[in-house]
C-alpha cells in the first residue's frame, strides 16, 4: 500500500490503494477562510469511475459472506483510527470547509458513533419466519446487501456523509464507490485512508474525486451499481432520480429543506432563542436542517428580534482553525453572491435588516468568503427567502398570531425536511408536530439529529432515512423462501 506522495497532492483511492486519475489531471481544494490552496487531487471521470466500480464488484462476493460479526471487526478498526485521527481530521474538515473547530469535532464524533453503531446494528439484520396457510411448505424471509452502491455527497458535512452511507452499506455487506463534493475531497480521502490503515478488504470502500457529471452517469449507466444514495441540493437529485430509472436502481435522496422554527408566546424565551440562533448560525447557516423561516408569535416577536440580533452581532466570526470564533466562512464566492441576492430581494420589498447585511470584508477576512450574522423582520411570504433555501447565516423573522395561521404557512413549500416547535404545552407541540410536514420535528430542542436515530425528509426534500434501523433497511433487499417439505 503506497502513501500519500506529498501532503499537497493527493490521490483517490479504490481497489485498496492509491490512484492518481487515468489521464493524469487533478484539481485544487481550496480553504474557504484564506483562499490558500490546501492541496491537489485527482480529476477522475468515467474510466475512473469505471475501474472504482470494478473493484467493488470484485470485492462484493466475499465481502457480502462475510458475517456480519466479522464485517463489524473491520468497522471497528476503523472506527479506531478515525478515533485516533479525530483531531487532525477534525482540523482537515476546517480547513477545507470552514466550519469552527468545535463544529468539526462534534461531526468526528458522529462518524466514529455510526461506524461502532451500524457494526453492531447489523448483526440483528433479521429476517422472518412467516406463519403459513399452505401445508407442506414454509415461509421464510432473508435480508440480503443490496450490492454495489453509488454514493455522492456535498461539502457541508464532509466527513459525517460518508459515514451516514457508508457505515451502514458497509455493515450489512454492501460495497460503495463514493464521490465528495468538489470543494471537501481532502476530507473524504483522509477518511477513506482509515479505512485502508484498518486493511479492510480492497474494493469494499472506493473514493473517485473529480468531474460530478461523467462520475454520476458512469455510477448511473453501469448495471452492476444497484443503488445510488445521494445527499445534496434537489435539482440535483432529480437529475440523478431520472438517471435511476433506466436500470431501476434502488434510491436514497437526501435532499434541500426549508425547515420553519415556530415560536410560540407561552415558550421558554430565552431557550428558544438559544436554540434557534445555534441552529441559525452553526456551519454559517450551510445546514440543510438550518431554519430557514423564524415564525414568531406577535407578542413576543419584538422580545425575540431584539435577543436574536443581540447574539448575531456578538457572534465573533473568523477563520474556525482560530479560538473563539463561533462562525467561519461561507464556502466559495457563489454562495456569497447568492446569500446577498436574497438579502437584497427580501430588503426591497420591506424587510427590516436588525443586523449584518454584509460581506465582512475587514483585516484578514478579506481573504475569505465570509458573511455578517444577519437578522432581519418584517419577513413576508412573497420574498424569494420564503420559498428558497438560503444556505447562508441569515435569520429571518416572520410574525404571525394563530396556530392555524401559522401551520398553513410552515408547509406553503415544496420542501419537508424538518421543523421545530417551542412552547410550553406538550398538546399544542403534539397537534402541530402532527399536522408539519416534515420528516423531522424538533420540540422545544434543535438537536434532531443521532445514529440511532431516522433522518429525512418528505415531499421534494427526499426518499428514505439515514440513521436507525431505517438507514440499514437502505441497503437490504428482502427475500422470500417459500420452502416446500414434506411435513406429514
Ligand atoms: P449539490 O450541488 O447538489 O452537490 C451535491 C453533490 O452532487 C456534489 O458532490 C456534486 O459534485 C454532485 N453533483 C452535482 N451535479 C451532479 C450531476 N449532474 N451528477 C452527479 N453528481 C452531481 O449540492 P451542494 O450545493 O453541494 O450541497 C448543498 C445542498 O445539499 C443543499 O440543498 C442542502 O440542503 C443539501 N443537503 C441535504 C442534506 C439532507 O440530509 N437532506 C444534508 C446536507 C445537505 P460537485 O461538488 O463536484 O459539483
Amino acid at each position: 500500500m503506497s502513501q500519500l506522495a506529498t501532503p499537497s497532492e493527493r490521490k483517490m483511492i479504490y481497489g485498496g490503494d492509491w490512484r492518481p486519475a487515468l489521464d493524469g489531471a487533478t484539481f485544487e481544494s481550496i480553504n474557504p477562510a484564506t483562499s490558500a490552496v490546501l492541496g491537489r487531487v485527482p480529476n477522475g471521470g468515467s474510466d475512473d469511475t469505471k475501474a472504482a466500480i470494478d473493484a467493488a464488484a470484485a470485492a462484493f462476493p466475499k465481502w457480502s459472506r462475510l458475517p456480519a460479526a466479522q464485517r463489524a471487526i473491520h468497522l471497528r478498526r476503523a472506527a479506531d483510527r478515525l478515533d485516533a485521527q479525530r483531531e487532525a481530521i477534525a482540523r482537515t474538515i476546517t480547513l477545507e470547509e470552514g466550519k469552527p473547530l468545535a463544529e468539526s469535532r462534534n461531526e468526528m464524533r458522529l462518524v466514529v458513533d455510526s461506524l461502532h453503531w451500524y457494526a453492531e446494528e447489523a448483526r440483528r439484520a433479521y429476517g422472518a419466519w412467516i406463519p403459513d396457510p399452505m401445508p407442506n411448505r414454509r415461509l421464510l424471509t432473508i435480508r440480503e446487501p443490496v450490492g454495489v452502491c453509488g454514493a455522492i455527497i456535498p461539502w457541508n458535512v464532509p466527513a459525517a456523509m460518508i459515514m451516514r452511507k457508508a457505515a451502514p452499506a458497509l455493515a450489512v455487506g454492501c460495497t460503495m464507490v463514493l464521490k465528495p463534493a468538489e470543494q471537501t475531497p481532502i476530507t473524504a480521502l483522509v477518511v477513506a485512508e482509515a479505512f485502508l490503515q484498518a486493511d479492510l478488504p480492497p474494493g469494499v470502500f472506493n473514493v473517485v474525486t473529480g468531474d460530478p457529471e461523467p462520475i454520476g452517469k458512469s455510477l448511473l449507466g453501469d448495471e452492476r451499481v444497484r443503488k445510488i444514495s445521494f445527499t445534496g441540493s434537489t435539482a440535483v437529485g432529480r437529475i440523478l432520480l431520472r438517471g435511476a430509472a433506466e436500470h431501476i436502481k434502488r434510491v436514497s435522496m437526501e435532499l434541500g429543506g426549508n425547515a420553519p422554527a415556530i415560536l410560540f408566546e407561552d415558550c421558554d424565551l430565552d431557550k428558544a432563542v438559544d436554540n434557534v440562533a445555534a441552529l441559525k448560525f452553526l456551519n454559517a447557516g450551510q445546514a440543510c436542517i438550518t431554519a430557514n423561516r423564524i415564525y414568531v408569535q406577535r407578542s413576543i416577536h419584538d422580545r425575540v428580534a431584539g435577543k436574536l440580533a443581540a447574539r448575531a452581532a456578538a457572534l465573533k466570526v473568523g477563520d474556525g482553525t482560530r479560538d473563539g470564533v463561533a462562525m467561519g466562512p461561507l464556502i466559495e464566492e457563489e454562495a456569497l453572491s447568492k446569500v446577498a441576492a436574497l438579502v437584497g430581494d427580501a430588503r426591497e420589498r420591506g424587510a427590516s435588516l436588525l443586523t449584518g447585511g454584509a460581506r465582512l470584508v475587514e483585516g484578514d477576512l478579506a481573504k475569505g468568503t465570509f458573511y455578517a450574522p444577519t437578522v432581519l423582520t418584517d419577513m413576508r411570504g412573497d420574498m424569494r427567502m420564503a420559498k428558497e433555501e438560503i444556505f447562508g447565516p441569515v435569520a429571518t423573522l416572520y410574525r404571525f398570531d394563530t396556530e392555524e395561521e401559522v401551520i398553513a404557512a410552515a408547509n406553503d413549500v415544496p420542501y419537508g425536511l424538518s421543523a421545530y416547535v417551542f412552547t410550553g404545552s406538550m398538546s399544542r407541540a403534539v397537534r402541530v408536530g402532527e399536522r408539519l410536514e416534515v420528516g423531522m420535528v424538533g420540540v422545544n430542542d434543535i438537536r434532531i439529529g443521532a445514529a440511532e436515530a431516522p433522518f429525512g425528509g418528505i415531499k421534494q426534500s427526499g426518499l428514505g432515512r439515514e440513521g436507525g434501523r431505517e438507514g440499514m433497511d437502505e441497503y437490504l433487499e428482502t427475500k422470500l423462501l417459500a420452502l416446500g417439505l414434506e411435513l406429514g
